[in-house]
Order: C-alpha cells, then structure tokens, then sequence
C-alpha cells in the first residue's frame, strides 16, 4: 500500500547565535514497506528519525532524495488535483492532537472541519457523517455541542482520531499518539485502534518509543536508529529473537 524507497532528509542546525550551521542526516536510504490492513510499528529512541519518516511518508515534509508510493503513485510528482485525493486516503495522528485545534470549537465542528476543508459533502451529511464518526470511536453524540475543553485526554485523543477517520482514509500514521495517555487510558485506546483497523480495513504507521505499544499493535516492527532503519522484520519473530545489537539493548531496557 505505501511504501518508501531510499529516502533520505537532511536538515541544517545551528544556534541562533553562531553562524555556523552543520547538517544532520534525520533520514538516511530509508525503505520500508506497509501492507493493507496491517500495521508497522517505527520504534527507537528519541531523535532516531521517526517522525522525520512520518512527516515524508505523509507528504508533509519532502525528502531530499528517494520515493514514496502510495498504491503505486509517486507522492511527489502528483498533479494538486489527485494529491488532494490523496491526502484524504493518509491521516496523521500526533500526540496531544487536539491541543492545536481552535479552543472555540464544539467536538463535532472539530470532527466537521476535515470535510469542510476539503470541500466534502452538503453541510447536513457532514454533520451526519461526524456523529456517526464519533460514536464510532467512543464518544458520546449527547457531548457533540460541547467545548472540545471540557473533553479529557483520552476523549481529546479520541476527538482526534475521528478527526482522522471522517474522512474515510485508507492508511493512518499515529505518531506517540497515545504516548501522554495514562496507562489505563492507553489500553482503552489501543483496543479502539484495534477495532477500527478491523472495522475499516485500515493500515496504520505507528511511530512510538514504548515497545510495550507496538508490541500490542503491530504486526510488523521497524527499529530505526540515528536516520536509519536496523532491523524490521514480523514482530513476533523480532521480539522472540532479535538479531541487531541495537533491537537487543532495547529490548533488554524495556521492563517485563
Ligand atoms: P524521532 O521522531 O525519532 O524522535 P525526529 O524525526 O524528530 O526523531 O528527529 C530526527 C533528527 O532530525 C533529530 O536530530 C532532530 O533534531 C532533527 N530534526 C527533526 N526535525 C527537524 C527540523 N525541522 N529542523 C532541524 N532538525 C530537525
């Protein structure tokens, strides 16, 4: 379904003080591969690439070199017609998503907007489509008028996977989306995704540093470390037998 061919980003860093600048590769010939109805977990520590990975599988960011292909078309060299199309077909999730989101919106305008901005149906079915969106994830229809402030972290997070999912995409990439959650809060939430992906033939990309999650989530793991991917493989066969040195240490670091 998407998949990424050498890709590789760099970005230039230096303190806002001193002219000089150095180069970080952030990507380094990543390729990988996510199939339909499946999930890749990215695991790795803090600064290994992941969301870098994220953002250029999402066409939110552009590689300096490499391809990504989703159902067989090149991201970058989409015409805006069919890259609008496409947009629709990947949603992210981040962490606290619904922080960003406009304080005055209503939960149902905050599931609404997606469809509005993408010029999607009459205004009666996408306030249709968003409550059928959110009963779908959990939430109540009664609290559709209310503040999306009033709403706690875990029904925030829930705001905003429907958010993702109004728009009936085909892949959703959950970057630490349930990384802020509290334990309890996060099984709730991962048994959510668990069904959805079911419900609606979803594939996700899920970014995380917590192996507890990914090992919960998905069927197949990608361990990146500084910019580059050290080892993938299914995640039974990774978790039972790592063969990377670096997959060891993490896994040795991960309690239980
Ligand atoms: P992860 O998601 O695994 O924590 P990131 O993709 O956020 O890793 O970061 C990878 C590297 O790229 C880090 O060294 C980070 O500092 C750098 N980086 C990420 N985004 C930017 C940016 N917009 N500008 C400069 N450097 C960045």
């Amino acid at each position: 379904m998407l998949e990424a061919l050498h890709v590789s980003k760099n970005y230039t860093q230096g303190r806002w003080y001193s002219r000089k600048k150095f180069s970080i590769a952030a990507l380094n010939d990543v390729s990988l591969k996510i199939d339909a109805c499946s999930t890749l977990a990215l695991i790795g520590e803090s600064g290994a690439g992941k969301s870098t990975l994220g953002r250029c599988l999402s066409r939110l960011e552009t590689p300096d070199s490499g391809e990504v292909r989703f159902e067989g078309t090149n991201l970058f060299t989409l015409s805006p017609k069919d890259l609008r199309a496409i947009r629709r077909k990947i949603q992210f999730v981040f962490q606290d998503a619904a922080a960003a989101l406009n304080p005055r919106f209503s939960a149902c305008d905050a599931i609404e907007e997606p469809l509005l901005i993408q010029n999607m149906l009459t205004r009666k079915e996408r306030r249709r489509r968003a409550l059928e969106t959110m009963e779908q994830v959990g939430l109540s229809i009664q609290s559709a008028p209310r503040s999306i402030l009033e709403f706690s972290g875990g029904q925030r997070q829930r705001l905003a996977i429907a958010r993702a999912l109004v728009l009936k995409p085909r892949l959703l990439l959950l970057d630490e989306a349930l990384s802020s959650l509290d334990f309890d809060t996060q099984a709730r939430l991962t048994n959510l995704l668990l069904d959805l992906r079911v419900r609606f033939e979803l594939s996700y990309l899920f970014i995380t540093h917590d192996l507890r999650l990914a090992a919960r989530m998905a069927d197949h793991i990608a361990v990146m470390r500084r910019g580059a991917i050290v080892e993938s493989g299914k995640a039974d066969a990774l978790f039972a037998k790592p063969q990377h040195p670096y997959t060891q240490s993490l896994l040795q670091a991960t309690p239980g």
